[in-house]
């Protein structure tokens, strides 16, 4: 087998397991995501094996592995720097809340094996020599460009609920359809989504908002009406997402997950808090969630401020550079501009009195753009006016920063302390 797709090293430390698989006696082939993508020609992550061996005979032969999954079948083998996973051919039946098989079977046939797999373009296996060994088409369905379950679908989604969002992502992520067949199974089991934990859910869709198409995945899951059937709020109608997902032109332009998520967001209408909460009820890691709500809190700190403007009195102008300022500031320099580009990629509103460029060039201009260059610390501060530490002196220095950050104020020592003396007195 030669691999084009792999990283060498990787290809190479899993043709010397499937080597020595053959050595001692047992069948072994690469099997299911890493042979889909080599075929498409995409980048191949991982190297999966499949073998007759039992995983005490796996772990007989090779002295560094990990019992992964031992009851599943599964040891992870660490070779030349590489951990393949090794898995036993294997039937599973009786699924337990439509997710977890509950009887895992050892069998001696390989096409067993590829009969549990859940899409035939997942299903396709490859020996050393490069003969492959597909039984349900995967290879016509990767030229089709389609995602078919193994099998009746109905049965295989109902086995397994998460097969239907991995139907989705993987229709979204390669481009490709969704069988007819496929797609009617999906819609009738789609109440099954119930049955799978929360986490799983926001994965798969992670994938589909963060892979090459988020708007052809965005379309599926809103024809499917997988997402309001899952245990996670979605506090949407389809109509919304519809609405939505119309105006998201630019989202597969972001290159960050951050910002598809805020375009998403803001797309749909969400405030910050609403976004803060749901974020969180979908299990975001909490460094995502809190880009996210920075980048939806500047928009509305500067929806706040265009409300305000009143373009027609004099220092309109001015007042709306400080509270960008202001803005800059609350939320940090990455979140506002994190916003102007989730503003651009949604097509920004030509109707408001300020481009974003404009919003770009007072960011950069400013002086300063965090307490920590700010010229004078809070210690200076507190000794210089003979007062206690407290909350005064955090918004006191927030007030010198803002003076500093809008240029009315240089950045030096001494012209702060004495301009933090008259903050105080007119306090
Ligand atoms: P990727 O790693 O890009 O998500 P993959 O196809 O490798 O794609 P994995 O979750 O790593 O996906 O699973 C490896 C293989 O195991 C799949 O190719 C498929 O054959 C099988 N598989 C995974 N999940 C399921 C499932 N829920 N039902 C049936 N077979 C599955
Ligand atoms: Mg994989």
């Amino acid at each position: 087998m030669e691999w084009r797709m792999a990283p060498p090293g990787m290809a190479g430390a899993a043709g010397t397991v499937v080597a020595g698989l053959l050595a001692g006696g047992h069948e072994a082939y690469f099997v299911g995501g890493c042979l889909r993508d080599e075929l498409l020609g995409r980048p191949v992550h991982d190297i999966d094996i499949t073998t007759s061996a039992l995983p005490e005979e796996v772990m007989s032969l090779f002295p560094r592995c990990v019992p992964t999954g031992l009851a599943h079948g599964t040891i992870t083998v660490l070779q030349e720097g590489y951990s393949l996973e090794v898995t036993t051919y294997r039937t599973e039946s009786g699924y337990a809340d439509h997710r977890r098989p509950e009887h895992v079977v050892f069998v001696r046939d390989v096409r067993e094996d590829l009969r549990r797999r859940d899409f035939t373009i997942n299903a396709i296996c490859c020996g050393l020599d490069g003969g492959r060994i597909d039984p349900f088409g995967g290879e016509r369905d990767l030229k089709l460009r389609v995602i078919r379950c193994v099998g009746e679908a109905e049965e295989r989604f109902e086995e397994d609920a998460l097969r239907m969002l991995r139907c989705v992502r993987f229709a979204s992520v390669l481009d490709f359809a969704i069988a007819k067949n496929t797609w009617r199974g999906l819609l009738r089991q789609r109440d099954k989504l119930a049955h799978i934990a929360v986490e799983r859910v926001r994965a798969e869709v992670e994938r589909i908002l963060e892979g090459p198409h988020p708007q052809r995945g965005l379309g599926l899951l809103l024809r499917s009406g997988l997402l309001p059937r899952g245990k996670a709020p979605f506090p949407w109608t389809g109509r919304d997402l519809a609405a939505a997902a119309a105006r998201l032109a630019g989202l597969g332009n972001l290159e960050s997950a951050r910002l598809r998520w805020a375009l998403l967001m803001h797309a749909l209408g969400s405030s910050a808090q609403c976004a803060d909460e749901l974020l969180r009820a979908w299990t975001f890691p909490g460094a995502t969630r809190t880009g996210v709500v920075a980048v939806l809190r500047v928009r509305e700190a500067w929806d706040a401020a265009l409300l305000s403007a009143r373009p027609e009195a004099s220092g309109a102008g001015e007042r709306l550079r400080r509270r960008w300022i202001a803005a800059v500031l609350g939320q940090g320099q990455s979140a506002a501009e994190g916003w102007l580009t989730v503003l651009e990629a949604a097509g920004a509103d030509t109707a408001s009195p300020v481009t974003t460029s404009l919003l770009r060039s007072w960011t950069a201009e400013m002086p300063i753009r965090t307490l920590a260059e700010l010229a004078v610390s809070g210690h200076e501060v507190t000794a210089a006016l003979e007062k206690r530490p407290g909350p005064w002196l955090g918004v006191l220095l927030n007030q010198l920063l803002l003076a500093v950050a809008a240029g009315d104020l240089a950045n030096d020592n001494q012209l702060l302390l004495q301009a933090a003396q008259r903050m105080d007195r007119d306090e």
